[in-house]
């Protein structure tokens, strides 16, 4: 079986129906290869039994049991009438806390016997868990166990079964789908399909390298037998990933290096003169900071060269990046040379397009918006006008990689938020024209030692100084619970006419899954909170947008916001990346502490977009790990990307999976940056090593290797 197979739906797997499809593709998970590829944030040793006393006088957070307990009695509390389980072990009795699960009753009969895990403490005089996992106790198996339960003694050994007498993997929670499902596909995925997979590194260099088969890293990440197995099955994943993304820088530098150079360095006015620029900049209603214009004097060096301009821009949130890379395609567009501009959300693309067309029509340039959901008569009249180069600026998402989009002469491909695309995919643009010219825009800075190894062959510009005027936003923090205090901050700020986001980690409230109770703790999310909102703000008006609305529907509300029409808008992450409303001046993220200190800068960069001043209030729930707290702490004491950045190389200590997964600064999925450098430089040094040797990737044992670039 090749790679190419696990790009099929997640729909294909047993169980899997279009609701929690649904929800999956929410969050970004549409084939089994993407979930193959979610990293456990975790394991759990369920391999002998840890009994209920251990929990006796234990406090928050509680400790991790595994056992095997009979269902003693249901009880019913609270004007609710909220489900109690009582339950007993070998070693004590405990409470299972069940709200607003009372078809637990069912599940869990009194008499019978289970396989039990979960976090348990002591409060009010027992032991208890609100959030357990359970599993039927086989008979077959269970003889020893119940006697144990009923008479006490040293513990007996756990049998092995479907979730009990092993290692574990924890997943996060994938928006309402419960962990024990996601165990359950991943489990499935991995047997029907990951089990016959061939390995994309060629067999000579796995010898070479001494590195697991694929197949077999991918068994033990999920199923580990012993924790050891994670940390070698973690180091193959990381090599190859790694591996991949130098041997795609490779390859586009040698790519680059096949373009032709321009015949005649034409004689061509200077960026600041050409006319176009010239027409743009008066209309502008500001002047470009000092680094605006030394960067675009940098790309000018390249554009009037015989070379190809291969560069990064890198900025701070805000600093200003979308003007540059209009100001440069209005300098191509005077030489004849047309422009795409491309975005990684459909929400962000039209923005560009609504503020390139502002931009760039007092010189008479025409833009053109293409979407996903464009189609017919308007789609071929756009394409017809890209291809006869009436189009000078085309901004789009994915889309404009489709084949059919043609281009008279395409000379820059521009990349907002490139961290969002693949090595391949941001320079794929470039074979849609003879000699085209490439601009990265990036928020997310890198530090310097890294982006040679991240950026092969490309020069790096930087955007260091913020538009005059801008205040530093101020951050606070709030424990959940005391989020009023937030609220009615906020309230003023609307009084005066500002605008405020409020940011939740999820879309839905409940998150009872298909089949199987899950723990879910309480957590707040977009939908809920959108009710609750209303009721506290009820003279200002909301909006509500996350990503499983329709995108007509997400454009509507995007526009209303940024034309004042909504006061407070409720979103999930959609909103992170590269929106601009200057009005706003209030970012609220509860559950911050569910954040990676990228997505939270990204999120806060959302307001301080104007000379007023801005905040942003984190709003968390305890308990917080250690790495939580410093999360915070850093954002409440810094706005600078660049130090965030390097902090969030440093947090990621060795070993930090969790850490790994939550990162967005450079988003790997089993690299860590913070510790993977060696593997880094091996696997730079292994794949240009292979190019030298076989320039094309010719010789059979690299044909999955060229199918993954070409890919
Ligand atoms: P980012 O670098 O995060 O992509 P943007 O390009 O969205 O930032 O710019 C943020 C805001 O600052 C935009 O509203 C933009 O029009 C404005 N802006 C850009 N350059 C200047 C400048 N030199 N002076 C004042 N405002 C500017
Ligand atoms: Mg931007």
């Amino acid at each position: 079986m090749i790679r190419e197979e696990l790009d099929q739906p997640i729909l294909k797997l047993p169980g899997v129906g279009p609701k929690t499809s649904g929800k999956l593709a929410a969050l970004g998970y549409t084939t089994i290869r993407e979930l193959l590829d979610l990293l456990p944030r975790g394991y759990e040793d369920r391999r002998t039994i840890l009994p209920l006393s251990n929990a006796l006088g234990s406090p928050p957070p509680g400790v991790r049991i595994v056992t095997v307990v009979e269902i003693l009695d249901h009880q019913f509390f609270g004007p609710r009438g909220n489900l109690k389980i009582v339950v007993r072990d070998g070693s004590a009795r405990a409470t299972l806390v069940c709200f607003g699960r009372n078809f637990l009753t069912g599940t869990l009969p009194i008499g019978k016997f289970f396989l039990l895990s979960g976090l348990f403490l002591y409060r009010y005089n027992e032991i208890q868990a609100t959030s357990f996992e359970t599993e039927p106790l086989s008979p077959s198996v269970g003889a020893e166990l119940e006697t144990w339960v009923q008479s006490g003694g040293p513990a007996p050994v756990l049998p092995p079964s479907r979730q009990f007498g092993g290692i574990l993997p924890r997943y996060s929670n994938l928006g309402g789908i419960g962990e024990a499902k996601v165990r359950f596909l991943v489990d499935h995925a991995l047997e029907t399909y990951a089990r016959h997979l061939e390995d994309p590194l060629p067999h000579w260099l796995i010898d070479k390298k001494k590195l697991l088969p694929y197949t077999v890293a991918l068994g033990q990440i999920h199923r580990p037998n012993h924790l050891s197995e994670v940390t070698q099955a973690r180091t193959r994943l990381a090599y190859q990933e790694l591996f991949l993304l130098q041997l795609g820088l490779a390859w586009q530098a040698t790519q680059r290096k096949k373009l032709p150079k321009a015949k005649v360095v034409l004689e061509v006015p200077s960026l600041f003169e050409s006319p176009s620029v010239k027409k743009i900049l008066p209309s502008l209603g500001f002047s470009l900071t000092k680094d605006q214009v030394r960067v675009l004097e940098e790309f000018e060096k390249d554009l009037r060269g015989s070379g190809i301009m291969g560069r990064l821009l890198q900025g701070d949130v805000g600093s200003g990046k979308t003007i540059v890379g209009f100001l440069t395609a209005a300098y191509l567009a005077d030489q004849g040379q047309q422009s795409v501009f491309m975005a990684p959300t459909e929400l962000l693309a039209r923005q560009h397009a609504d503020n390139a067309h502002r931009f760039l029509s007092p010189a008479g340039l025409t833009v053109a918006f293409l979407s996903g959901g464009l189609s017919g008569a308007n789609r071929s009249r756009l394409l017809e006008g890209l291809k006869a180069g009436r189009i000078h600026v085309l901004v789009g998402t994915h889309a404009v990689f489709t084949k059919d989009v043609e281009f008279h002469s395409l000379g820059l491909s521009i990349v907002d938020e490139q961290h969002r695309f693949g090595v391949l995919q941001r320079t794929a643009l470039q074979k849609k024209g003879e000699r085209v010219h490439l601009l990265l825009m990036s928020a997310t800075p890198i530090p310097r030692t890294l982006a040679m190894t991240v950026y092969g062959d490309l020069e790096v510009s930087t955007l260091g100084e913020k538009p005059p005027g801008r205040r530093d936003i101020e951050t606070h923090l709030a424990r959940m619970g005391n989020e009023k205090k937030v609220y009615d901050f906020v309230r003023k700020q609307l009084e005066q006419g500002r605008q405020a986001y409020f940011v939740y980690p999820r879309i839905e409230g409940d998150s009872s899954s298909d089949d199987e109770p899950q723990p879910t703790p309480e957590i707040k999310s977009a939908e809920a909170m959108f009710e609750h909102l209303g009721k506290m703000f009820h003279n200002f008006r909301l909006g509500l947008i996350h990503g499983r609305l329709k995108e007509d529907e997400k454009t509507r509300t995007m526009a209303a916001f940024s034309q004042g029409d909504i006061d407070l808008l409720v979103s999930t992450t959609v909103v992170e990346v590269g929106v601009d409303v200057a009005n706003a001046t209030c970012m609220v993220i509860e559950h911050a502490e569910r954040f990676g200190l990228a997505a939270l800068h990204q999120l806060r960069g959302r307001v301080g977009r104007s000379e007023l001043q801005s905040y942003c209030f984190l709003v968390y729930h305890e308990p917080l790990t250690e790495t939580g707290k410093e999360r915070l702490r850093i954002m409440k004491e810094t706005n600078d990307g660049f130090l965030l950045a390097e902090k969030d190389l440093e947090l990621r200590g060795p070993g930090d999976i969790q850490g790994i997964a939550q990162s967005g600064f450079l988003q790997f999925t089993y690299a860590n940056l913070g510790t993977d450098m060696k593997i880094m430089n091996e696997a730079r040094k292994d794949a240009f090593a292979l190019l030298v040797n076989d320039p094309g990737l010719q010789r059979p044992e690299h044909s999955n290797l060229r199918k993954i670039l070409e890919y």
